[in-house]
């Protein structure tokens, strides 16, 4: 027999016998206390007592609210008879155990708000002292420790249910927190990430820059970058239609990623045109990463249906000074792809340095 919520709260051997010890259920005498109360107390008035913890329950309007839209009042009644007769019977057992956590975990999923299902203790303690019969309460000494005993019990029985109702109600947290974590991620990929090429997109490629050039700054380390734009591309528009036009847009996108260095940020800075950003990278060996994505571009045809389409690339790279900014630097960058044009296209060239 497993008992899953003993097991999850750690309760073995040894912590039960401390919670019991921890209630005052340790001491001798309690096993015959337990018997006497159901024999006594509960049993003979079982019914009473379960109708009146009802009416007390459902007395209060909150709780009643909540009796109408999820239980019907007999079957609420039946749980609690059930309950009366099982509370102290094997107290320090691990069934006993199991049954009062399921009873908060169950508590928990189906929204009994915690502090009405905690008064709900007090108004059965009150209903069970009530109940004590006169043949104890004409023995003080035993009337006492009647007292004690359903006191005990109750304490025992609602510190397990509101341990196990809070665990629940944390694992409940904890999954919509995980919930809101994903849907976070979720949105914040799609507010970096271009829709058609995967890549990060215009607005994260500018910030990724500013950080880009503070850290350039500060480290006093070269930084990159390279403006990229395909080569008549409206004629592939043109040619062949805007579908085909998107799916050379992608593999162009994907032979840039594969061309660049890990650790290079690449972007899709506007329709047909990419940014490059290369931390820690001098302006010569900027121009060989660039002449090395024009190749990857141009060398082979991209195969789209029966078509073979040839692309190329022209780009432009630019180097940080001590005073650039985002945009002194990209118009640099985008000068030097200006220069690129103006040769004839599929090439590289390096902006002018004074
Ligand atoms: P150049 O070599 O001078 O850059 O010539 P170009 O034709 O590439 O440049 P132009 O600026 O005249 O045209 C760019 C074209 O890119 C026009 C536009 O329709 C196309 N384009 C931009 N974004 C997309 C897109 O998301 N999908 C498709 N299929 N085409 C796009
Ligand atoms: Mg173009
Ligand atoms: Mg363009």
């Amino acid at each position: 027999m497993i008992f899953e919520l003993c097991e999850s709260r750690g309760f073995d051997a040894a912590s039960i016998a401390q919670r019991l010890s921890l209630v005052g259920l340790a001491e001798p005498g309690s096993q015959a206390q337990a018997e006497a109360l159901q024999d006594l107390v509960i049993r003979p008035n079982v019914d009473a007592i379960a109708n009146s913890l009802y009416d007390l329950i459902a007395a209060t309007g909150e709780f009643s609210n909540f009796i109408n839209a999820h239980s019907d009042a007999e079957k609420l009644k039946d749980t609690q008879r059930r309950y009366l007769l099982g509370l102290g019977v094997g107290f320090d057992t691990v069934r006993y155990f199991e049954e009062r956590l399921r009873i908060g975990s169950v508590h928990q999923r189906i929204g009994v708000p915690q502090s009405l299902y905690q008064c709900s203790y007090q108004s059965l303690q009150y209903l069970l002292i009530q109940n004590i019969p006169q043949q104890l309460r004409s023995d003080s000494s035993a009337f006492e420790k009647m007292i004690q005993f359903i006191l005990r019990i109750a304490a025992l029985d609602m510190s397990l249910a509101v341990e196990s109702y809070c665990a629940a109600r944390t694992v409940a947290l904890e999954k919509s927190l995980k919930n809101v974590r994903g849907e976070s991620a979720r949105l914040h990929h799609l507010a970096v990430t271009d829709w058609l090429t995967e890549l990060h997109n215009h607005s994260f490629s500018r910030q990724f820059l500013a950080g880009a050039l503070i850290q350039a700054k500060a480290e006093r380390s070269p930084l990159c970058v390279i403006m990229a734009d395909l080569d008549l591309f409206k004629s592939i528009n043109d040619s062949y239609g805007h579908l085909v036009g998107d799916h050379v847009l992608r593999i162009a996108a994907a032979r840039m990623t594969s061309a660049a260095r890990d650790g290079d940020e690449i972007a899709r800075y506007g329709g047909e045109e990419f940014l490059f950003i290369l931390p820690n990278t001098e302006i010569k060996a900027a121009g060989d990463i660039a002449e090395r994505v024009r190749l990857h571009i141009k060398n082979d045809a991209i195969q789209c249906g029966d078509e073979q389409i040839q692309v190329s690339l022209s780009l432009g790279v630019a180097e940080t000074n001590d005073s650039d900014t985002v945009d002194t630097l990209i118009a640099r960058a985008d000068a030097a792809l200006y220069e690129a044009k103006r040769a004839g296209r599929d090439c590289v060239r390096l902006e002018k340095r004074g």
